[in-house]
């Protein structure tokens, strides 16, 4: 069977293992006859699916009793509208501005509410992370983006917001290490990184922070609604739901986020260790805000990206241009990326190195 080293940003890899048991699955789950996609999401298997998918995602990120985990769709996009709707009290929040998906949310929250932005990084291409800002204590909110996947920059701690909630798009690097949930007023998450397939989204949201959304909030984006309901308001993603809930099996049989953890540190320092020895590839990244999950890189000749990707390609390590608006080139190592996948990219730049240099 064919299976390349895949890079992408998103939707990226999911591990063999998951994908061998939704295939052995498939035609028939649990001697239903059916498949889980054929299955009703009102049924007494899909309520365990959904029952069990949250329950292994509490355990994994020791998520705290106060806290709901709601499953819809829309992506996180539609986060950046059902945050401020959700949220809005004073009419202003707290946004600061690590790159695209940032720039993305602020200009959604900016139809419902006043955007402040307390801090930015655009000044030097949002290569690094801001190190102050400071809160206005009236803010509704405030807004981060923990890791920037275009970017390739990560928050390495979470900042104190007081008694500010504090919401975070997580969509690269939930489940990729250890974090204090209790520290954040809503997590959201698309899960076509390190959660499943695109089409299902996360949110882990504080209790106190439902039931409060504008009236003209749609009924959909209203934390309430899925809250009330189980998620199952309406018809939910039922296929991603579930494998989603195999990744969650495969991340607590390998020990869970710290073991996972630590394979994400060991992967991250190979190769910015490589890069760092090199003196033909280079990282555009501050050291301290540099992201586990996604590595921009560049080679000072750009006319050689080109020949990079179809070469790498030809070696099966697939997808590693780097975003339009960035250029170079990029690897997205996600949780499903095994230590072999950077090891053969390593191998592979070294040898690309040699013979263009
Ligand atoms: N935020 C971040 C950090 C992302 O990486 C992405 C998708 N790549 C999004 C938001 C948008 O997610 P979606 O496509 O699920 O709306």
């Amino acid at each position: 069977m064919k299976r390349v080293h895949n890079f992408s940003a998103g939707p990226s890899m999911l591990p063999l293992e998951v994908l061998e048991k939704a295939q052995k699955e498939l035609p028939n789950y649990q001697d239903s006859g059916m498949s889980v996609m054929e299955l009703s999401h009102r049924s007494g298997l899909f309520t365990d699916i959904i029952t069990q998918a949250e329950s292994l995602l509490r355990e994994l990120m020791h998520i705290p009793d106060n806290y709901k985990v709601l499953f819809v769709q829309g992506g996180a996009s539609q986060q950046f509208a059902a945050i401020p709707l959700n949220l809005k009290k004073n009419g202003k929040a707290d946004y600061i501005n690590t790159g695209s998906w940032s720039k993305k949310a602020m200009k959604e929250a900016k139809k419902f509410i006043e955007v402040n932005e307390i801090a930015s990084s655009e000044d030097k291409n949002f290569t690094y992370i801001p190190a102050s800002f400071e809160v206005d204590p009236e803010a509704d909110y405030v807004h981060i983006t923990t890791n920037n996947t275009i970017e390739g920059t990560a928050f390495c701690e979470i900042p104190d917001t007081g008694n500010v909630p504090l919401v975070a798009d997580m969509s690269s690097n939930i489940l990729s290490e250890e974090i204090d949930v209790s520290k954040f007023g809503i997590i959201y998450a698309g899960a076509q990184k390190n959660i499943g397939p695109a089409g299902l989204t996360v949110v882990i949201i504080r209790e106190d922070l439902i039931g409060h959304a504008s009236a003209q909030c749609p009924t959909m984006l209203d934390y309430q609604t899925h809250s009330e309901s189980g998620s199952l308001y309406n018809t939910p993603p039922t296929y991603g739901i579930y494998i989603a809930k195999l990744v969650f099996e495969w991340l607590k049989d390998l020990g869970g986020l710290k073991e996972m953890q630590a394979r994400n540190e060991k992967k991250a320092a190979l190769l910015y260790d490589y890069i760092a020895a090199s003196d033909f590839y280079h990282s555009p990244v501050q050291e301290d805000s540099r992201s586990l999950m996604n590595i921009p890189f560049v080679i000072p000749n750009r006319d050689l990206d080109a020949d990079f990707i179809k070469a790498a390609q030809e070696e099966g390590l697939e997808t590693l241009k780097g975003h339009r608006s960035v250029g170079g080139m990029r690897a997205s190592i996600y949780n499903a990326m095994p230590v072999e996948g950077v090891e053969a990219l390593i191998v592979f730049m070294k040898k690309f190195a040699e013979a263009n240099q």
